[in-house]
């Protein structure tokens, strides 16, 4: 009998979710023995051609890393999503829009000029650009189109199954994997991580404050921390309380606040409005001034609160972009 088989892609994302798969060390040798990988082109050398000619549904299972926003991620999105039986958006990126999903606070434009002509160590006097068309002896090149707005995945296409993370743990892959293989799924459109708060499995929650008057918040770098007392009992922003648990608290473990890369759990419509409330609803001061001063401690909200999620939350992304 023929295995099932398995596809992995990327699309705007730093690569971390491919080295998750390979994090998977011995364990990759289990999955690659109960599957056929037919796209990893990370890993190997498969052509779009042979993906477009295979049979609609012929991949029982495709893990997609990454943002939209190209035209090839797009067409890509779809193609995948036609070929799959099961699609799963793998990743921050695939299920939020993740850290590519910033870029919704500034057009096009001004991202392409900053990338391309001011960054401190670019010299390109003649303010060249990439070029959509090429053509040299009488060969023609095409790039992918970048788009003005970057997408999660299921803003593009319909998606089976999520899988959070920045990236996913090895254990949330490895589980993920078994259970789309064992067929015991949980209803399409699932989170395949537990729907509790990270607060449930962080050593420092029994010093988590219940009533909390914040004076200043301070970033980690600004004081020495407590390495067993809740960030928000030390002033520091932790998004743990509005955060999905499944990543064994690692970084509150390593000493540095969560910045919430697997999103809200399923009673969280928007991530970082439901943290931005908590805080700012216990400010101790009053008035606008002290108000002000307090939140001087905070001087990135949307990179804070929205790190990872700011495509698929209420904002989106700024609303004099042009679509
Ligand atoms: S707020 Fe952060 S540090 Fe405090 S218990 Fe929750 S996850 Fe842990
Ligand atoms: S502690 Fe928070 S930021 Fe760190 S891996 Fe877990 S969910 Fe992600």
């Amino acid at each position: 009998m023929s295995k099932p088989k398995l596809g992995i892609y990327w699309c705007a994302s730093c690569g971390g979710c491919e080295e998750t798969v390979v994090d998977l060390a011995e364990d990759i040798l289990g999955v690659v023995e109960k599957v056929d990988i037919v796209l990893w082109p990370v890993a190997m050398d498969f052509k779009y051609e042979d993906l477009r000619a295979m049979e609609d549904k012929s991949i029982f299972a495709t893990l997609l890393n990454g943002a939209i926003r190209s035209t090839e991620q797009e067409e890509m999105a779809h193609l995948l999503r036609r070929k799959s039986q099961y699609l799963i958006a793998y990743g921050s990126c695939a299920v939020t829009g993740g850290i590519p999903g910033l870029a919704n606070q500034f057009p096009r434009e001004q991202i392409l000029k900053y990338v391309y002509e001011e960054t401190p160590s670019t010299v390109n006097e003649k303010k060249t650009r990439p070029q959509l068309k090429f053509v040299e002896s009488g060969r023609e090149v095409h790039l992918p189109e970048l788009w003005n707005v970057v997408r999660s995945l299921d803003q593009v296409v319909d998606v089976d199954f999520y899988v959070p993370g920045c990236p996913p743990t090895p254990n949330i892959t490895r589980e993920a994997v078994n259970a789309l293989l064992s067929g015991k799924l949980p209803p399409k459109g699932s989170v395949l991580c537990p729907d509790k708060a990270l607060c449930d499995e962080c050593a420092r929650k029994d010093s988590k404050p219940t009533n909390v008057a914040f004076v200043e918040f301070k970033r980690p770098h600004q004081q020495l921390l407590d390495p067993t007392k809740c960030f928000l009992a030390q002033g520091v922003v932790c998004m743990g309380p509005a955060t999905r648990s499944g990543c064994g608290a690692q970084c509150t473990s390593g000493n540095m606040p969560c910045t919430g890369c697997f999103g809200g759990t399923s009673r969280v419509r928007d991530q970082g409005a439901k943290i931005l409330s908590s805080l700012c609803a216990n400010i101790e001061a009053k008035d606008e001034a002290g108000i002000n001063k307090a939140l001087e401690g905070i001087p990135d909200p949307v990179g804070t609160f929205y790190r990872y999620g700011l495509a698929k939350s209420l904002l989106r992304r700024r609303v004099n972009l042009p679509a």
